[in-house]
């Protein structure tokens, strides 16, 4: 049976929106969050560019007037150029305060809103998936485009206003010269364009970027130097670095290339077009002085003004590209985010079930587990042995909801998992993973984060400490729980990669009341002897806790620590191999009693 699939929304999540419902959307977005500033912002800024299209008009006037000798028309037309130049002058100048303050705030309000939307993503697929993770990675570095969309859209339609009272008062002077409207189109398309085709190229390029930036992280930042250096890689760093940013910039480099050359032909057909209409103009029988300034001085803004356009749609173009991957981000959140979840249980009374189990990491065929099924007794204490590779972590994962099964479900008793709110859901979980974080704050609070609500409750942080077996890492701190963490910053302590370890595993209790403890191999790094003594603990307290039915989950390599589990899963291929306790495998003479034999040979 189908759950909330990951892979179900997999073939839309692909797809960017198309440009006009993301321009809209953005529109949207400002609209509500400023809508006085948008209004107001919008009608001075086309207000401020119109008039500037209005002098070659004064001027034939003023022409006329002057050959003619009419003073009336005279002053008709210096009063046009003096008020239109003016209020135009006045309208940028105020608009321009009105857009500084409609930006910074839509600035926030934007900003926000991404963090926001990233984080209510209740699976982890978007930090794992390189074509997402470039999506992202382009988002982040051009979140600033997605404030500039409102100017630049307010700009691009004065503009374009402007050009077309130009492109009037030219056919005003002869029908024909609207044909210098259609020379105006190439160039428009291949600015439109550009953007467009550059933007693909850097998202072909992203990847290279992505790890010349990973090379350049990796060379320059101190928890690397060492392995670095003893590996003697870091020559071979640098130069994989280059290598990635030149292969990743030539890309780029092409595309620009190809637009430069398309653009100056575009440009050069239209600059012709304009030489032979002023010639038209000037060289007809009749031509009258006003009209041959009219031709000139409207010839001359069509092509300033056109420059502009096309500058504005090259940018607005780009803006609506950020406008797109923001719509691609919300829609994608849309997609992630459940509706009509419930909450956790309280408590588990009879078991965690997987009911024919599998999945696919999203955007892969291949399946890490196939078809399980399980039952994980409520009040247990359950081990996961398996080879490298084998599925362990991807079990411990679909049981925090950090994915959702590709089919079958998780039954907490009768609740489908995937019909539970997942910040519900793991704020009832509780464990420690291998591949934990340093967090460098003070130690109380790297504790502490384990549980955000209580972080600032010595008492909360004190236990959690003592759960995790911390307590001797916080002793040889020289404040204790208030030292700084981490050498990069005053006074700060730095810790042994163990240590590190003990204090995300008391992190990782701080939670007084889990329904699951995870335990992923959180002590890898830690003695065979202390790994054990903290897991016989964590049993202990797991068996007391009885009342709540809580469930803990241990991954370990180590069988003098799986031993000692109610239930022991082996995993094998993707599929469960065998399940039971220590001595009922053992007498099954199968891969656990085999794989125990050889660990155990190992330490004879
Ligand atoms: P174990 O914990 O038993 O070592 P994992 O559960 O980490 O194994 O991985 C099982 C399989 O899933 C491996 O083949 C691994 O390469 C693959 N895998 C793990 N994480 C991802 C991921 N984010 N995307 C794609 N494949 C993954």
């Amino acid at each position: 049976m189908a759950t909330l699939g990951v892979n179900r929304a997999d073939a839309n999540d692909a797809e960017i929106p198309p440009m006009v419902p993301s321009l809209l959307h953005s529109l949207k977005f400002a609209y509500n969050a400023q809508p006085m500033l948008l209004v107001v912002s919008f009608v001075l800024t086309i207000g401020g560019l119109i008039p500037e299209a209005l002098s070659a008009l004064w001027l034939k006037l003023l022409i006329n007037g002057v050959t003619s000798g009419n003073s009336t028309t005279i002053f008709r037309a210096a009063m046009g150029l003096a008020l239109t130049g003016g209020a135009g002058w006045l309208m940028r100048t105020v608009g321009s305060r009105f857009i500084a303050i409609f930006s910074d705030r839509i600035a926030l309000a934007v900003n926000t809103h991404v963090a926001q939307l990233q984080a209510r993503v209740s699976t982890i697929e978007h930090h794992e998936r390189p074509e997402y993770l470039d999506r992202l990675q382009i988002l982040h570095d051009h979140s600033f485009l997605l404030d500039h969309i409102y100017p630049s859209l307010m700009q691009y339609v004065g503009s374009s206003i402007r050009l077309l009272i130009t492109v009037g008062l030219l056919m005003s002077i002869h029908p024909v010269l609207v044909l210098l409207l259609f020379f105006a189109i190439p160039p428009i398309t291949v600015s439109a364009r550009r953007a467009g085709l550059e933007r693909a190229a850097e998202e072909r390029a992203a990847p290279q970027v992505r790890l010349a930036r990973h090379f350049f992280e990796l060379g320059t930042t101190p928890a690397t130097a060492k392995e670095l250096r003893v590996s003697r890689a870091e020559t071979a760093t640098v130069e994989r670095r280059s290598a990635a940013f030149r292969a990743g910039y030539a890309e780029v480099s092409r595309q620009r290339w190809v637009t430069a050359l398309q653009s100056g032909g575009a440009w050069l057909l239209f600059s012709l077009a304009y030489i032979a209409s002023v010639s038209f103009v000037a060289s007809r029988n009749n031509a009258k002085p006003g009209n041959v300034l009219l031709a000139l001085a409207a010839g001359a803004a069509l092509s300033r003004f056109l420059g502009q356009t096309v500058g504005q749609t090259e940018f607005l173009r780009w803006n609506i590209e950020a406008a797109q991957r923001l719509l691609w981000l919300e829609r994608y959140v849309s997609t992630r985010t459940g509706v009509d979840q419930g909450p956790a249980p309280e408590r588990i009374a009879e078991a965690v079930r997987f009911d024919h189990v599998s999945f696919a990491y999203p955007g892969t065929d291949t399946l890490v587990l196939d078809d399980v099924d399980l039952t994980l007794p409520a009040g247990s204490v359950v081990a996961i042995v398996g080879e490298n590779g084998a599925g362990k972590s991807t079990l411990t994962k679909l049981l925090a909801r950090l994915y959702d099964p590709t089919s079958g479900r998780i039954l907490i008793d009768d609740t489908d998992l995937a019909t539970i709110d997942p910040t519900s859901w793991r704020e009832r979980l509780a464990g420690a993973f291998q591949d934990f974080f340093k967090f460098e704050f003070l130690a109380t609070n790297s504790v502490g984060l384990g549980d955000l609500p209580r972080i600032e409750q010595r008492p909360a942080v004190t236990t959690a400490v003592e759960r995790g077996g911390a307590v001797d890492v916080i002793e040889k701190l020289p404040e204790g729980l208030e030292t700084q963490l981490g050498p990069s910053w005053r006074n700060g302590r730095d810790l042994s990669f163990g240590q590190w370890q003990k204090l995300a595993v008391a992190r990782g209790f701080m939670r007084d009341r889990p329904l699951l403890c995870i335990l992923d191999e959180p002590t890898a790094a830690l003695d065979a002897e202390t790994e054990h003594m903290l897991f016989e603990k964590f049993a202990a307290a797991s068996r007391t806790a009885a009342d709540d039915g809580r469930i803990t989950v241990l991954v370990s390599h180590r069988f003098s620590t799986v031993k000692m589990a109610d239930l022991i899963i082996v995993l094998d291929g993707a599929r469960v191999a065998e399940f039971g306790d220590h001595e009922s495998l053992m007498a099954k003479r199968g891969l656990y009693a085999e794989l125990y034999g050889i660990q155990a040979a190992g330490y004879r």
